[in-house]
């Protein structure tokens, strides 16, 4: 069983080998603790200046991360490691236990929770323990997401816009090695506290992803995702070995796509029944249609038909049947070519 840590004082990040921990963060109500799994890992084989460090279940209802980096932690081998690998496959182990996007225990999404605050919720506690203690062990971080509940990606990894071009064009060429369809630039704007935004603040090379949706594992995504940090650990040289290609052969190369500004996010104009006649991942016209809103209070009604403002590609749909007015309906993303972020 993993050593159970209650003084954050206990995890030894320079034990050589490999060390499976559940950290104890105590509940906010009651007698008890949320016990976060870190599995540590110091390889044998010599030091490396790139430690790299793994998240999953960042959002506890999204799988591709908890399961790909839990076989992550039991397939790493210290003995054929340079360097230091951190992970940790279910971050809001609270979440992830009650398959929900933020934790039942405090309400909050893990999420929006950076930089943390030590005497905060425990979903903060938990945020200001990765900021303080775990940022700290390497310069690459990757969390895997994918849509949840809320929305349906074709499969990507992702990164903010980047102000420095050396981190940029180092986090473009390291989103290359999940080789997703896409690799999608999103917005900044349209929320603060990721745990990705604190990662990327501190210059570190910092992947974000979306590997699947509906709360289910998706078999690819998974495959993304541990094979994905594979690449980054042969990249750096943690592992030896040449960069695997994850599609079949012959796929075409990794889409960069952005979609950084708030008027890509379009809000559904209002209740009703969502029926997209497009699939995430899909090149669109202007004024192509995307989908129809139906409303069922009189079904002889005609649908509104939902239409591109603009031509693209469909980064996101929204999963769900039934979006309430507001809620993020589709986006679509503008192709980009990678010299433009790779200099
Ligand atoms: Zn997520």
């Amino acid at each position: 069983m993993p050593t159970v840590i209650h003084n954050f004082d206990d995890i030894d990040f320079e034990l050589p080998g490999k060390h499976h921990y559940q950290v104890a963060f105590h509940l906010d109500g009651s007698w008890g603790y949320s016990l976060v799994p870190l599995t540590v890992i110091n390889g044998r084989r010599g030091p490396n200046p790139n430690g790299v460090i793994c998240f999953g279940g960042t959002h506890g209802n999204e799988y591709e991360g908890q399961v790909g980096i839990k076989r992550l932690c039991a397939d790493l081998d210290a003995g054929q490691l340079a360097g230091r690998v951190v992970l940790m496959p279910q971050l809001s182990e609270s979440a992830c236990v009650a398959n929900s996007r933020a934790s039942p225990l405090d309400g909050v999404n893990m999420n929006r929770a950076f930089p943390g605050n030590p005497r905060g919720t425990i979903s903060s506690r938990i945020a200001h323990f990765v900021k303080t203690r775990i940022f700290p062990q390497g310069r690459v971080v990757i969390d895997i997401h994918s849509g949840g509940m809320e929305g349906a990606f074709p499969y990507c990894t992702s990164f903010h816009p980047i102000p420095d071009p050396a981190q940029r064009a180092e986090i473009a060429k390291v989103s290359q090695l999940f080789d997703t369809g896409f690799v999608l630039i999103y917005s900044s704007a349209m929320a603060s506290g990721l745990l990705t935004d604190e990662a990327e603040a501190e210059g570190k090379v910092t992947i974000g992803s979306e590997l699947g949706a509906g709360a289910s594992t998706d078999r690819l995504g998974v495959r993304h995702a541990y094979e994905g940090v594979k690449n980054v650990l042969r990249h750096y040289g943690l592992l030896d070995g040449e960069i695997v290609k994850i599609r079949p052969p012959g796929a075409a190369p990794v889409r960069l796509i952005r979609a950084d500004k708030l008027d890509a996010y379009v809000p559904s104009p209002r209740n009703g029944v969502w029926e997209p006649v497009v699939h995430p991942g899909q090149a669109v016209d202007k004024g192509e249609l995307l989908g129809r809103l139906h409303d069922f209070s009189d079904h002889s009604s005609p649908p509104a038909d939902i239409l591109a403002p603009r031509a693209g590609w469909v980064a996101m749909l929204h999963l769900g049947a039934r979006p309430i007015k507001g809620q993020t309906l589709f986006v679509i993303a503008e192709n980009i070519e990678w010299s433009e972020v790779m200099g």
